[in-house]
């Protein structure tokens, strides 16, 4: 049996089915088929923040705010499968170090030509973006440390599990976003960039000190969509819940194949380190007859 239902439903599922911490599973009422205490446990995430700034230079807010410009995007999409709507969102990114003794990059930062400052709260509304020139840069901890949990509240399997992100709860954590939010302002402030800036628009320049980009961040950041880690693979059970060939620990015929075995969050992007993760089930699979 292979459960991919992801890192919000994997865990789910086992605790569920009796498989996970017992005194949680007890406090529910529901029967324990098997002790895996870690399962839930782990959860991570990439957390982004925007700083908005207002262009000299028409971006993409000019282009796709008027009907006819949404109408001209999708016609040219439709006969040329060129122009705006061919490409990423991210339309530049990088991986850089906060400080020069790092030995690998522990930022990602992210670039569109395009905002929607104004249009936060109303329907539909990275469809209608910021009526005047405007573009957004953000960054992300490529490994955060803090870890959060994923677990069921009741034995209804139509009852969403909670969630609990527990984001920044690491000096680590805090203190990366801090060296990201000085990095985006170096970059806005170098030229070629800064001839272009006209202001920014958020966080805003009001917003100078540690603790207020930290607060800032508090209220703004937002999942990258990263979940990973809930059924952690690892040899030890009581800290990981699959074992090295994705086997879930004290059960025979069952694995968890999907971004909920990440021991660890990747530094970038989730979606191809889980097809990996597939790959190698598969083998693994094919290899045992
Ligand atoms: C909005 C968004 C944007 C993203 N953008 C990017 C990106 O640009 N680049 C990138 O690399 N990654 C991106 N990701 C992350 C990437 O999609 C995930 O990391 C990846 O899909 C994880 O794969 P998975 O198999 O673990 O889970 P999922 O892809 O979530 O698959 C789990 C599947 O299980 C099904 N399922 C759950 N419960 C049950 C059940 N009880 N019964 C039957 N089926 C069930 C779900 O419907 C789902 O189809 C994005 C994610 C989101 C949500």
């Amino acid at each position: 049996m292979i459960l991919s239902a992801g890192a919000v439903n994997s865990p789910q599922l086992l605790e569920l089915s009796g498989i996970g911490d017992p005194q949680l599973l007890r406090s529910l009422d529901l029967a324990v088929l098997s002790s895996a205490p870690a399962v839930g446990q782990g959860l991570q995430d990439h957390l982004a923040v925007s700083y908005f700034y207002k262009s000299r230079v028409p971006t993409l807010n000019d282009e796709l705010l008027p009907l006819i410009g949404k109408l001209r995007a999708a016609l040219r999409y439709a006969l040329t499968r060129t122009g705006p709507l061919a490409m990423s969102v991210n339309q530049a990114g990088a991986f850089v170090r906060s400080r020069p003794e790092l030995s690998r990059p522990n930022l990602h930062l992210y670039f569109n030509p395009i905002s929607y400052t104004t249009t936060a709260g109303r329907r539909r509304r990275l469809l209608n973006p910021d009526p005047y020139s405007a573009f957004l840069m953000s960054f992300n901890s490529c490994r955060p440390t803090s870890r959060g949990t994923v677990h069921v509240k009741s034995r209804d399997p139509l009852d969403p599990p909670a969630i609990v992100p527990n984001a920044m709860a690491t000096p680590q954590d805090v203190q990366e976003v801090y060296e990201g939010a000085r990095l985006l302002r170096r970059i806005a402030a170098a030229h070629p960039l800064a001839d272009v800036i006209e202001s920014e628009l958020q966080p805003g320049a009001p917003i100078q000190s540690d603790s207020e980009v930290l607060a800032d961040f508090r209220q703004r950041a937002g999942s990258v969509f990263h979940a990973c880690g809930t059924c952690a693979m690892g040899a030890d059970p009581r800290r990981a819940v699959v074992d090295h060939r994705l086997r879930v620990h004290g059960l025979a015929g069952l694995r968890v194949v999907d971004a909920s075995i990440f021991p660890a969050v990747t530094s970038g992007n989730t979606n191809t380190p889980t097809t990996m993760v597939a790959e190698k089930a598969a083998d693994l699979i094919l290899q045992e007859g």
